[in-house]
């Protein structure tokens, strides 16, 4: 099994060589940190409303080498972030604004992919959601029966599912290198292979150079805590992903998942799939959840313990399939608030903006929140920057190792309250509701 080599999206496309590094110091209008989805859409939007704009963007080492890369290919409407949060912004109705404009964002992807010949194995199949305990089928509250879920897909267990429509499974690494192309091809500079190391109004100080601009766009998400000063910002909350060989006609006729929906369940250390392209499970979870000191993977490199959970939960949801050969594992960072709810903001006054804290629902989000920066950037008053997201501040995070020790002790709780419904317990533990107060969320 190759374990790493950034993630198995990469391997199947080709990783990329940098390219254009910065050469030396240089100036610009806009500079954008980060090559993620986040950076790469914002610039696109920007570069598209004002073609005269010098917009580039920095990236440490290639255009969608973190999560945009890596991810499990859900482009969804989940709301990124937690409802009490925007609630208390905006009101319900703010969080039924943000909803509808994730929704519709689902689409703006799917369109722009369409337009710019961006082939990232689109299906626009929903997500079936399923629950598997008496607890779950509470949380979840969905429309189908048991007999109902296991015509579409046969998850051992289901007592109940809820299909929500509104989702669509992509290829990430091929979604991400099209949209980093059409970057490109408007004008934007790329500068890949440059690590910014300190943000300051008017400059991003890197390795290679100092970029002078007078708006500068911090779009880092889980690696955030890389840069001086922001440490303690957004935590890199871990996530990994196996995927297995191709399964054989008689494999797919055992699970039957026809209709290619992402696939994903109520645990509390939930888990999340699609069937690929190409004929494989790629599922994933959180495994070892944070590493000491918001250190990051190197190049999606992951622990053994974490392969092990992950197939162990492949194959209690297909029993058929125990056996089956795993034939990549990767993981990535996602960037995590104190208050697991994301923001974008910009101060016309300093030039400093970012967006990101998207938790584990970023795929789309990132979309929404280019379109939102660059209204905010171009001083525009309009519908996405009164998204109860603009403008949220979240405090910090605790200090190592109360930050390590909280993370682990979290996890541990939320698999101990899976353990507990899965064995019976009839309803939500406590112990999860513990967590979700020792979380913040
Ligand atoms: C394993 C995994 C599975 C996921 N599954 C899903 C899913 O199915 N659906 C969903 O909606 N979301 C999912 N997510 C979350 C989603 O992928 C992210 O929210 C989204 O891709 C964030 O995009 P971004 O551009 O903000 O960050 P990233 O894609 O992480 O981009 C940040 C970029 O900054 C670069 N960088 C880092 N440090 C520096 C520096 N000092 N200077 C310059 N550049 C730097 C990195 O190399 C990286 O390219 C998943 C995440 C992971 C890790």
């Amino acid at each position: 099994m190759h374990n790493g080599g950034v993630s198995f999206w990469w391997q199947q496309v080709g990783l990329p060589s940098p390219a254009d590094p910065l050469t030396g110091d240089d100036v610009c209008d806009v500079a954008i940190v980060g090559g993620g989805l986040t950076g790469l859409w914002t610039a696109h939007y920007l570069r598209e409303a004002d073609p005269s704009l010098d917009v580039r963007v920095v990236e440490a080492r290639f255009a969608g080498f973190g999560a945009s890369g890596r991810n499990g290919g859900w482009l969804s409407s989940e709301l990124a972030g937690s409802v009490r949060t925007y609630e208390r912004a905006a009101g319900p109705e703010g969080v039924e604004r943000l909803r509808a404009a994730l929704r519709a964002t689902v689409d703006e992807v799917i369109g722009v992919a369409d337009r710019e010949g961006i082939d990232a194995d689109v299906v626009r199949s929903g997500v079936l959601m399923v629950a598997r305990s008496e607890a779950q089928r509470q949380r979840l509250d969905g429309e189908l029966s048991a007999e109902q879920v296991a015509a579409r897909i046969r998850v051992a267990g289901a007592v109940s599912g809820h299909f929500d429509a509104d989702c669509a499974r992509v290829h990430p690494a091929k979604l991400v290198s099209g949209v980093a192309r059409v970057v490109r091809e408007r004008g934007v500079r790329v500068h890949e292979g440059t690590r910014a190391v300190r943000l300051e109004p008017g400059a991003v100080h890197t390795d290679r150079g100092t970029l002078r601009a007078p708006v500068v766009l911090r779009c880092l998400e889980g690696f955030t805590a890389g840069l001086a000063g922001h440490r303690r910002d957004w935590l890199p909350m871990n996530s990994a992903i196996v995927v297995t060989e191709p399964l054989s006609d008689a494999q797919w006729a055992e699970v039957g998942w026809e209709g290619q929906e992402l696939l994903g369940d109520e645990a509390h250390a939930y888990c999340y799939a699609q069937r690929t392209a190409d004929g494989r499970i790629a599922l994933g979870g959180r495994g070892v959840p944070y590493r000491f000191g918001s250190r990051t993977d190197v190049d999606g490199r992951t622990q053994e313990w974490t392969v092990e959970s992950l197939r162990a939960t492949l194959t209690s949801l297909f029993p058929s399939l125990a056996g089956i050969g795993l034939d990549h594992t990767w993981c990535g960072v996602l960037g995590v608030p104190r208050d697991w709810s994301a923001s974008v903001a910009y101060d016309p006054a300093t030039g400093l903006g970012h967006a990101g804290g998207y938790v584990g629902s970023g795929l789309t989000a990132t979309n929404l929140a280019g379109r939102t920066l660059r209204d905010l950037v171009l001083g525009a008053s309009t519908d996405l920057t009164a998204l109860p997201w603009t403008g949220h501040r979240v405090r910090r995070w605790e200090p190592e190792p109360l930050r390590w020790a909280g993370v682990h002790a979290l996890y541990r709780l939320y698999r101990a309250a899976d353990r507990r419904e899965d064995a019976g317990l009839g309803r939500t533990s406590r112990v999860a509701r513990l967590a979700n107060r020792v979380a913040g969320r």
